[in-house]
């Protein structure tokens, strides 16, 4: 180990870092993982996991009214808040457990406290241990951003709050028009909350494609969800025991909460970077290589820190690759490129590949395939939600580029097309495979007239 105390130290126990820790322990290296907060990192306690079972707690209330044209009659229903925080508490605990074991079972040291770095090979903890290591892994994700100048910005909750409120209020704002808006958005407005989303853009969730974006925005609205785009907020003031909004038209309206989702930044700040030579991006996020290595060759970072793609399994590739890398033998960039991805927003939304618009950028001749159609069970449940799916094609090599789905389960076919995609197919190897029906499915691989517009 030529005189240091570890062969590595992972400074954040979130997906990235814990990945990379195990990993490398696996490969025999000496490995100790600082977490100052809870180790799971943002996805377990306050991001993905929590926000996928709001979202399942969310349906219930369609899923009472659509059972009534299965024959189903209920008593009245009733929901109560405080018992899903807790029942969400439980589970988070159950899965931070097991985070610890599976870390302590690889062989790493746990140490539950905030580390920084003080030089190439060294931190210092809180408590004011001395710690040298061979390597160190930045792997300390990204916080919410709230506009700072904002005046009132101290009075909005952002998505590490949503999670733990006292009660519900009867009417919320959030703010922006990203994956955490438009998912929290659903969430509330599924329990009952009147939701207003307040977006500065044309559209929300720029960056995707344009039909999907139109499609969710309008199953949006009518789930009742009030979206103002074109409008910022340039205020917040106390009101009773909720807050006043005022927007940049002048107009002004009051809510329970007022929930930022405005994006994330690298938690970057007081970690000792500059004292260790470490070099930043313009976005103040770690400036790494192929190899996730930063401009200090001992130091290395992954997942949001290093604002690359900022998503769970990226990070936990990233982890993964470092630590093959490093310690395993087996240099492994990690590729970027045909993320699949999902919006819990309501109706889901499963992406893969490139936009309409990205192809025809890229590509002499693309060809559009889709197709929007009533869910099945909402023939007897009577909901008045479509389904959008689409497909964009290479029209030169009949190669498929991009499949974007609006509609239920749509996470879950965005998963198996990113295989797909990724492996080349054609559109011809989608019309060659034989449906699975009844099913929504199936439509990807019946889709056979080109759209003309
Ligand atoms: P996003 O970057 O997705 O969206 C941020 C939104 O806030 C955009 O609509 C942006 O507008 C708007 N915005 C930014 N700054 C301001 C400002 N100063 N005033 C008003 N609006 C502003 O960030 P999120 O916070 O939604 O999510 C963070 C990241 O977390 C995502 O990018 C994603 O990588 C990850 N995530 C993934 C999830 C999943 O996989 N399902 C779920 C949740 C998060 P504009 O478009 O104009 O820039």
């Amino acid at each position: 180990m030529s005189g240091f105390d570890y062969d590595l130290f992972v400074i954040g126990a979130g997906a990235g870092g814990v990945r990379a820790g195990r990993i490398a322990a696996r490969y025999g290296a000496k490995v100790a993982v600082a977490e100052e907060y809870r180790v799971g990192g943002t996805c377990v306690i306050r991001g993905c996991v929590p926000k996928k079972l709001f979202v399942h707690a969310s349906h219930f209330a369609e899923a009472f009214e659509d059972a009534v044209g299965f024959g189903w009659t209920s008593e009245r229903v009733a929901f109560d808040w405080a018992t899903l925080v807790a029942n969400k508490d439980r589970e988070i605990d159950r899965l931070n457990k097991a985070y610890i074991r599976n870390l302590e079972a690889a062989g790493a040291e746990l140490i539950l406290e905030r580390a920084t770095l003080a030089g190439p090979h060294e931190v210092h903890l809180a408590s004011g241990r001395r710690i040298t290591a061979r390597h160190i892994l930045v792997a300390t994700g990204a916080t919410p951003f709230v506009p700072r100048h904002l005046p009132g910005n101290e009075l909005a909750i952002t998505s590490n709050e949503a999670f733990d409120l006292e009660r519900l209020p009867a009417r919320i704002v959030i703010v922006g028009g990203g994956y955490i808006a438009v998912e929290f958005a659903g969430i509330f407005s599924g329990l009952g909350v009147e939701t207003v989303l307040v977006y500065r853009g044309d559209q929300i969730l720029r960056g995707f494609d344009d039909d999907i974006r139109n499609h969710l925005a309008a199953e949006m609205a009518k789930k009742g969800v009030e979206i103002r785009t074109r409008s910022d907020v340039v205020r917040l003031e106390r009101s009773g025991d909720g807050v006043r909004l005022t927007l940049d038209n002048g107009s002004q309206f009051g809510a329970g909460q007022v929930m930022f989702a405005t994006g994330r930044i690298p938690n970057v700040a007081s970690l000792g970077l500059e004292k260790a030579g470490v070099e930043l991006t313009p976005h103040m996020a770690v400036k790494v290589d192929a190899f996730s290595r930063s401009s200090v060759p001992s130091i290395y970072a992954v997942g949001d820190v290093t604002n690359r793609v900022n998503l769970t399994p990226v990070a936990i590739r990233e982890g993964h690759a470092f630590a093959d890398t490093v310690f395993g033998g087996k240099p492994v960039a990690v590729d970027h490129s045909l993320v699949p991805t999902a919006v819990f927003s309501q109706p889901e939304i499963g992406t893969v590949g490139l936009t309409e618009v990205e192809a025809r950028q890229g590509f002499g001749r693309v060809d559009i395939y889709k197709t929007s159609f009533r869910p099945m069970n909402h023939t007897l449940s009577g909901r008045d939600e479509r389904t959008l799916m689409k497909l964009v094609v290479d029209g030169e090599t009949d190669r498929v580029l991009g499949c974007h789905i609006c509609g239920p389960d749509a996470g879950e076919m965005a998963q198996l097309l990113g295989i797909a995609v990724r492996m080349g197919a054609k559109k011809s190897d989608f019309d060659a495979t034989l449906a699975v029906h009844p099913t929504a499915a199936e439509e990807l691989v019946t889709l056979r007239e080109k759209w003309t517009g």
